[in-house]
């Protein structure tokens, strides 16, 4: 028989903790679908569990660990009763109330959850190069973000890969901290918008790397240096660099309700008055919805947006 609850939360980044601990605490009784310690790139905990020194959220003076953030909102959660099971949602069916989630066989007659209300907290995932060494040196000078670690390469030579907008900004925001951002692009124009481009070519800190692709990421214990193919002469070479920002693009995680509900023509999912999506009963929060601030406490902050909101519908539905 289906386990039945009155709040679904899918995710367990800030956002779904977040929402897990508000939830708890209107004695909601929230179950929390963690998702699965399958691969580095979807795992509990979301994207802070992929960096390491968190200095930007609020209340912790000298910083803390990413895992650490997250083991710390996640045993807050569990303190006030949220349900937490590492599992992955493998089907989702919000055309009818009560909502219905399947966990492993999508075509199995009975759902595995029914839920009042499901918030959604699936975050999203940075694009990655997928080259050898990418993964096992992530948090260890490999990074998907400037605001987090850029604080980290002070006075030394860092690449930022790709040629959009969030390329350029990386770029930019980097130069405050190193000395040298060598910006490395497939192509020998970027997409990046007009004024961002302007920004950062007139920075003399930012030198461009053309028509160039990252093939492997070296280093024992740290990033040291990247081998490079130049995508027009097909040349190999090798650069000594401290550090790879990785800003090709993210992708939020909507696999299992896109069809259902209303997204951005970016894919991120559309949410109006607070956290409530095109779906009556169907809230969220974090970065899945969420393409421009994608901070840990935006999410955070959002997620507790949508536990509010969905308490006051649940109130109104008389449940
Ligand atoms: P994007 O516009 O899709 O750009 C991705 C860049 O990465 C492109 O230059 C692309 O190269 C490159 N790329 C993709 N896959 C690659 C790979 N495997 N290897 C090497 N390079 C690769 O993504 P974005 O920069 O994250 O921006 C996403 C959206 O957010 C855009 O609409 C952007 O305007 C917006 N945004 C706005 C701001 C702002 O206004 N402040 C800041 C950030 C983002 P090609 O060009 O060759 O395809």
């Amino acid at each position: 028989m289906a386990i039945s609850t009155k709040v679904l939360i899918i995710g367990s980044g800030p956002a779904g903790l977040t929402s897990a601990i508000y939830a708890a605490r209107a004695q909601l009784g929230p179950i929390v679908i963690e998702g699965e310690p399958s691969s580095t790139s979807d795992q509990p905990g979301g994207q802070l569990m992929l960096t390491t020194e968190v200095e930007n959220f609020p209340g912790f003076t000298d910083g803390i660990m990413g895992p650490e953030l997250m083991g710390q909102m996640r045993a807050q959660a569990e303190r006030f009763g949220a349900d937490l099971r590492s599992e992955k949602i493998s089907r989702l069916d919000l055309s009818a109330r009560p909502f219905r989630a399947w966990v492993g066989d999508t075509e199995a007659a009975e759902a595995t959850y029914e839920a009042s209300v499901v918030i959604l907290a699936t975050g999203a995932r940075a694009l990655m190069l997928n080259v050898p060494g990418e993964d096992r040196l992530l948090g260890h000078g490999v990074s998907t973000c400037a605001t987090c670690d850029g604080f980290f390469f002070r006075g030394q030579e860092i690449m930022v890969v790709g040629g959009g907008d969030s390329a350029l900004e990386e770029a930019t925001f980097l130069t405050r901290f190193a000395d040298k951002v060598i910006l490395v692009h497939r192509r020998d124009s970027l997409r990046a918008s007009k004024i961002m481009q302007e920004r950062a070519m007139a920075n003399e800190k930012i030198e461009f790397l053309w028509n160039a692709q990252i093939t492997e990421i070296h280093g024992d214990t740290k990033v040291a240096s990247v081998s490079l193919v130049d995508t027009v002469t097909g040349a190999a070479f090798t650069r000594d660099i401290a550090g790879v920002f990785v800003a090709i693009g993210h992708q939020p995680a909507t696999d299992i309700f896109a069809d259902q509900l209303d997204l951005h023509g970016n894919g991120y999912l559309a949410v109006h008055d607070g956290s409530r999506t095109s779906i009556d009963g169907v809230f969220a929060c974090g970065d899945v919805a969420d393409h421009t601030y994608r901070q840990a406490i935006t999410a955070a902050g959002t997620g507790c947006m949508a536990a509010i909101d969905a308490e006051r519908w649940l109130e109104a539905q008389g449940s």
